[in-house]
């Protein structure tokens, strides 16, 4: 596995690859989930590069930017023990060369909904930094995962509105046992925290179960759950079609939750079958 930082070495050790190259951006503290991309980008691909950059673009100024939690040393070698052929963890001065990027990607309606409208600009953020990452890159496959449901939808979106000829993989989400999505945010809570965050996969899980009855009774379960634990501030709680449209009888769904817990503002999703 060779490790990059510069544009240059990146173009360098970008010659050496043997097609097709899976791409799987991440912003680095990985963890297990991480490694279900990174080894489904293995399964794929010829070879695989995970770029590891904190995207400055994507967080408003009161978000956790600064206190992300950074943790190069252990990511190469969870990256390693993937397979990953090649990490590029550049510079902001390194994807930004110009400054911040002027031409941006406009998400559209889906950008305003959900994670859109909680965090406003988030998306035009996200989209611009994936757009440049395919577009230094240059995979056949970006490997995304269903634990940012709306961001893979997005990208999904982008990729085939601006044909950028590249395929986008989605990754089922990994879970801790007790059903708490992994996330690097995780760091952020206390013990005491940790147990309440259950909450989120509780409320899905039980919504789901809730199906048979209908659209309103997978929302009043979830919503129990949610509302009867304290200290678990929900910013969301939908339920939408699975390309996040409303509802439509009978059609594939999506349950989708975003809640603070603490410091840590956490989210996450399941499909609903009727
Ligand atoms: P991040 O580093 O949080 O930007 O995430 C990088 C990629 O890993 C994104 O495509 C995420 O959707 C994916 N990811 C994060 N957490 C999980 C998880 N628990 N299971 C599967 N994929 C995940």
């Amino acid at each position: 596995m060779r490790v990059v930082a510069s544009r240059a070495e990146f173009f360098a050790a970008r010659e050496d690859l043997d097609g097709p190259v899976g791409l799987v951006p991440t912003m680095g503290a990985l963890h297990d989930g991480h490694g279900a991309l990174i080894e489904a980008a293995r399964a794929a691909s010829g070879s695989v590069v995970v770029t590891i950059f904190v995207n400055p673009l994507q967080f408003a100024p009161h978000e956790d930017l600064e206190r992300y939690p950074r943790t190069l040393e252990a990511d190469l070698a969870r990256c390693e023990s993937a397979g990953a052929d090649l990490v590029w963890a550049p510079s902001v001065a390194d994807v930004y060369p110009g400054g911040p990027a002027r031409v941006r990607v406009e998400p559209g309606p889906l950008g305003e909904i959900l994670e859109g409208a909680v965090r406003p600009g988030h998306f035009a953020g996200v989209l611009t930094v994936v757009a440049k990452f395919f577009g230094l890159v240059r995979p056949a496959v970006g490997f995304f995962g269903e634990k940012d449901y709306q961001q893979l939808t997005l990208v999904r979106q982008m990729a085939a509105d601006l044909d950028l000829m590249v395929a986008v993989a989605g990754v089922p989400t990994v879970r801790e046992p007790d059903g708490l999505a992994l996330s690097s945010r995780n760091r952020y809570l206390s013990g005491d925290e940790r147990r309440r965050a259950t909450a989120l996969s509780r409320a899905l899980f039980a919504g789901r179960a809730a199906a048979a009855d209908g659209e309103q009774a997978v929302l009043a379960a979830a919503r129990a759950v949610l509302d009867a634990e304290p200290g678990v501030v929900r910013d969301y709680l939908e339920l939408r079609a699975a390309d996040l449209g409303p509802v439509r009888g009978g059609a594939a769904a999506r349950l989708l939750v975003a809640a603070r817990v603490g410091a840590a503002r956490l989210i996450d999703n399941v499909p609903v079958t009727w």
